[in-house]
């Protein structure tokens, strides 16, 4: 599969859109479990993404990941911003020059995961991300080359985020809470969903 640079505008500018409109809902979760300010972190890196959207347009897709990464660093802040933005430096080196997508995506997203793990010095089970992130990854990889796969993924991922819910926190501030983080969901797994939903949502459009 490539990646046409109009695709990539078209994946990018829907995903940035959806997690801007979640931003209110986001913002209600880290509220909840944090300190308020998630949907402001990446209404703020997801607005100077689309600020950015020709230049991501032009570029190969590696480069055009690592752009989406570098510019998330440093514009959403909080610790979601390094670890969305090494999501997308590490996927972007993944990909090296290429504008091709390699046979497995799944492989560019699990460097994407490495780099979160690394860098939150988290896991699966804690009430974070990757409480999304890693079960999208396993349904990518199970169900690669099936047709239903956009729906497969997108189901993983809301099942995933309502799974944080009774999940206590042991990273991030929403550990601060201890037991009281129970029967919340997390902020950055909810929009981490949105914006995997988007990708399948513009995939299936195009389709
Ligand atoms: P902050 O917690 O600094 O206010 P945000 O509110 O923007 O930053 O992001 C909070 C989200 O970041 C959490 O809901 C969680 O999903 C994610 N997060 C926090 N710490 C980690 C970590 N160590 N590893 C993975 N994800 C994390
Ligand atoms: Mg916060």
């Amino acid at each position: 599969m490539s990646l046409e640079p109009e695709t990539l505008k078209s994946l990018v500018k829907a995903a940035a859109e959806k997690v801007i409109a979640s931003a209110p809902e986001l913002t209600a979760l880290d509220q909840a479990i944090g300190d308020g300010d998630h949907g402001a972190n990446m209404k703020r890196g997801f607005e100077a993404v689309l600020g950015k959207l020709d230049v991501i347009g032009s570029q190969p897709l590696g480069e055009a990941f690592k752009t989406i990464g570098k510019t998330l660093v440093m514009t959403v802040g909080g610790a979601s911003g390094p670890l969305y933005g090494s999501f997308f430096l590490a996927a972007g080196d993944s990909l090296l020059q290429s504008r091709d997508l390699p046979d497995d995506v799944a492989e560019v997203f699990a460097c994407g995961i490495g780099a979160v793990r690394a860098r939150g010095r988290s896991a699966p089970g804690e009430k974070t991300m990757l409480d999304v992130l890693v079960p999208v990854l396993e349904t990518l990889t199970a169900a690669a080359g099936k047709p239903d796969l956009l729906n497969r993924v997108r189901e993983t991922a809301s099942e995933a985020v309502a799974r944080t819910a009774p999940m206590q926190a042991t990273k991030g501030r929403a550990s601060f809470l201890g037991a009281r983080s129970i029967g919340h969901i997390d902020p950055g797994a909810r929009s981490s969903c949105v914006l995997v939903q988007a990708v399948c949502d513009t995939l299936e459009a195009r389709q």
